[in-house]
Parts: C-alpha cells; sequence; structure tokens
C-alpha cells in the first residue's frame, strides 16, 4: 500500500464534514468511512488516493497494516483503534 492507493470515502468523509472513525477492508478495497449507515449505492462514495488522508490524520497510520476482510473503528479522533474481523 502506498500514497496512491485507492480508497473509498463516503461523501462526509471526502468533504471533511466528518472525521474517519472506520477503516474497512471488505475483498481487500480499503474504505474509509465516518461510521454512520450508508445507502447502498455508489453515489455515496468517491475514490480517492489514500495518501491525502494519511497526510491529514497521522493516526490513520496506525492501521495501514489492515489485511483483507479487517476493519478498525475507534469513537473519536484520538481515541484508540478498535480491530475486527468482517
Ligand atoms: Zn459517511
Amino acid at each position: 500500500m502506498d500514497g496512491h492507493t485507492k480508497a473509498y470515502v463516503c461523501t462526509h468523509v471526502f468533504s471533511g464534514d466528518r472525521p474517519v472513525l472506520l477503516v474497512s477492508r471488505p475483498e481487500g478495497d480499503w474504505c474509509l468511512l465516518c461510521g454512520d449507515e450508508h445507502p447502498d449505492d455508489a453515489s455515496a462514495y468517491r475514490v480517492v488516493g489514500i495518501g491525502h488522508f494519511l497526510d491529514a490524520d497521522a493516526a490513520l497510520s496506525e492501521v495501514v497494516d489492515l489485511v483483507p476482510d479487517q476493519e478498525a473503528e475507534r469513537a473519536a479522533p484520538g481515541e484508540p483503534w478498535i480491530r475486527a474481523t468482517l
């Protein structure tokens, strides 16, 4: 994984309205999400280079070792990541 790796982000994270609280790797993709529910619809997501978000939020670097079908969730920025298997 490098900064050019593509990630799916929800529109809330993309716009900067909400922080990333859930990092998920369904089927190996990287998803950076706000933790709320989203419609199961491509319009709820944007595809970006993950590096932009790693630069903006240093805590994300703590979970770049997630492997496919794992996720990590936190209650708020600065809180510890809690990992789970999907
Ligand atoms: Zn969202």
